[in-house]
């Protein structure tokens, strides 16, 4: 329902819960962050309910500092609202971390494919489908991107989807079909969200990804493409907000 994503030097948690909270006001049963420490630890928090109950359990047991990680808010649509169901989910042997907005509506045909292949599943969920096959094409292409653009153009319904890796531990990748993605530019820094309101309190520089495109955002550069991987050039905007 709500996304963040964020690379640079800030403390990411603090970026994303800050970026989530911004997000409330779409409403949500469930919450979780994942964060990639510079060491390469991939490390996750997800609870059901509100994002106090994910607070709290940040506050229990931080996560290391990290300058790069994606949040999320779920809304359940497949999967009841459990810690289990929340997102992030892993791909890859845990190496990678995968948020999502919107309806995998293939995801049946796609997991019964993956379990042919003997992949196990956690989750009740249609994004662990993707989370599975993006960590698949990793293996393939050992490129966070390059297995975006594998798996995204196979995906039907809609998505907003944002992935971290361990092995690349200052990369955030996205991608949209039918669900926004909005990026926003930083200084050292960048962010994307599902809307404006994520990022508002650290950049009014924005740009919008387009129907069908990816992002791989660093903390210095920020990268689009189509799902082909054709570079496309999209205009930044100034938001107007009222904080
Ligand atoms: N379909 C996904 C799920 O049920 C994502 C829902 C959302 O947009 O939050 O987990």
């Amino acid at each position: 329902c709500g996304i963040v994503g964020y690379v640079g030097q800030r403390d990411s948690s603090e970026v994303l819960v800050g970026g989530l909270t911004r997000l409330e006001y779409r409403g949500y049963d469930s919450a979780g962050v994942a964060v990639i420490a510079e060491d390469g630890t991939l490390a996750t928090a997800k609870k059901a309910g509100k994002l106090s109950a994910l607070t709290a359990v940040l506050d229990a047991a931080p996560l290391p500092r990290s300058g790069t990680g994606i949040g999320h808010t779920r809304w359940a649509t497949h999967g009841g609202p459990t810690d289990v169901n929340a997102h992030p989910h892993l791909g890859d042997n845990g190496r990678l971390a995968l948020i999502h907005n919107g309806i995998i509506e293939n995801f049946h045909a796609l997991k019964t494919e993956l379990i042919e292949e003997g992949y196990a599943f956690l989750s009740e969920t249609d994004t662990e489908v993707a989370a599975i096959l993006i960590g698949k094409a990793y293996r393939e292409t050992g490129s966070l991107t390059a297995a975006f653009r594998q798996v995204v153009s196979r995906l039907e319904g809609a998505f907003t989807l944002l992935a971290v890796h361990a092995d690349e531990p200052d990369v955030v990748v996205g991608a949209r079909r039918n669900s926004p993605l909005v990026i926003g530019l930083g200084e050292g820094e960048n962010f994307l969200g599902s809307d404006v309101a994520a990022f508002v309190a650290y950049t009014r520089r924005a740009l919008a990804v387009g129907q069908d495109q990816i992002v791989t955002i660093t903390p210095s550069s920020v990268e689009i493409t189509d799902f082909e991987g054709n570079p496309v050039e999209n205009a930044e905007f100034d938001v107007q907000w009222d904080a």
